[in-house]
């Protein structure tokens, strides 16, 4: 077995959802929403399944889907890209960070990460042959500080970002971004820049692409997924968008790990896209609705909490909500014994670890998350 494999544990997504099933909790943990996503979308694909092709669609990606996501971003972030050479179609922003990792990273390249980091980076890099360096961020704010981003030097290759932060819940301001970019663009760093929180932003806040920062147009991989923007994770769309030889490079890796995507939710994705203004804020308001209500009722039972600009998620501080447990404990105990589901925040470090924060998801219907409020009231009770 490749030993970069062979020394991992099942993600601590797939992990805490199955304890969550087995001992019937309520699953605060796995980021996914408990509803069923937009419903004329679903239609389109059903239609698109049952009138359209099922053949292999093109590896780049339909035509139509390529051209909606241009569209999208011309839209929303000012950002012009050429849908025929500088967007590509991936199963999922998983799949595109992979084959830009894949593409960028050569054996002895060093690729620094930002930790808190998310799972599938790491094993990637490595399999690469990336020389991995990290930049440790620090709760409540997690900010790229100078003397963070100085990580960043001449024998850096890649940079990888989370822009908004899972599971940290920060919307980078245009400022701290900026500062990272002139760091990439002094060293001729290549950013992979994971923006699939882009639209899921709350109190005003809105998403900077790096993309668009000045200097970045041309050593930057933007990656989006349509499982966040719809509330549709299950249907692992995702893209990559980056300049014409970048995306190319990715293209060669993507074709022999997925090669193309199911048209059905392709042609869906595209028509999605082109919701009117008013859907993305929608979603926006219902989710920033969830995650006052989570609040407000964790506050109530004496929870000490992290502020959340934007993700599905909201964090717990435990030493500050009287819990003297680190995170992991905190979760293996709560799923059992208090029935709730949540992630340690450990588990997106690979070196030293923030140890005291717990994460909940709270893209779901207001029952679960009553229930969940109960039961991690019942935790406190129990562990406190
Ligand atoms: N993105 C999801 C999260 O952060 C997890 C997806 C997965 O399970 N691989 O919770």
């Amino acid at each position: 077995m490749n030993p970069v494999f062979a020394a991992l544990k099942t993600t601590v997504f797939t992990e805490m959802s199955a304890l969550a099933q087995r001992h019937a909790a309520v699953n605060l943990g796995q980021g996914f929403p408990d509803s069923e996503g937009p419903r004329d979308v679903r239609e389109a694909a059903s239609r698109a399944i049952l009138d359209g092709s099922n053949q292999y669609p093109p590896m780049q990606g339909l035509p139509v889907l390529r051209q909606a996501i241009s569209a999208h971003y011309r839209r929303f972030h000012g950002v012009e890209l050429d849908p025929d050479r500088e967007v590509l179609v991936t199963a999922g922003a998983t799949e595109a960070i992979s084959a830009a990792i894949l593409a960028l990273v050569a054996p002895g390249d060093e690729v620094v990460m930002l930790q808190p980091l998310y799972d599938s980076y790491l094993p990637m890099v490595r399999l690469a042959g990336g020389v991995p360096r990290f930049i440790t961020l620090q709760p409540p704010h997690w900010d790229l500080t100078d003397e963070a981003l100085a990580t960043i030097g001449p024998q850096t290759r890649v940079v990888i970002l989370n822009s908004p932060l899972n599971p940290g819940a920060v919307v980078y301001s245009r400022d701290q971004l900026t500062r990272l970019a002139e760091r990439c663009i002094r060293h001729d760093v290549l950013v992979i820049a994971d923006e699939v929180w882009e639209h899921i932003t709350f109190d005003g806040r809105t998403h900077t692409p790096l993309i668009a920062l000045p200097g970045m147009r041309e050593r930057t991989v933007k990656i989006g997924s349509a499982g966040k923007i719809f509330s549709l994770t299950g249907w692992k769309v995702g893209w990559a968008c980056a300049a014409p030889a970048l995306t190319a490079a990715i293209a060669k890796a993507h074709q022999f790990l997925t090669f193309t995507v199911a048209p059905g939710t392709q042609a869906a994705v595209a028509y999605g896209l082109g919701k009117d203004d008013g859907y993305f804020a929608d979603m926006r308001t219902g989710y920033a609705r969830s995650r006052d209500r989570l609040a407000a009722g964790l506050t109530a039972e004496g929870f000490a909490l992290l502020p959340s600009e934007g993700t599905y998620f909201l964090n717990i501080d435990l030493p500050g909500s009287g819990i003297d447990l680190d995170d992991r404990s905190f979760c293996l105990r709560a799923v059992e014994e208090a029935g709730v589901a949540a992630i340690p925040v450990s588990a997106f470090y690979e070196e030293n670890p923030v140890t005291r924060i717990v994460r909940l998801c709270f893209a779901k219907k207001d029952e679960t998350l009553d229930a969940g409020i109960e039961r991690l009231a019942k935790a406190k009770r129990l562990f406190g």
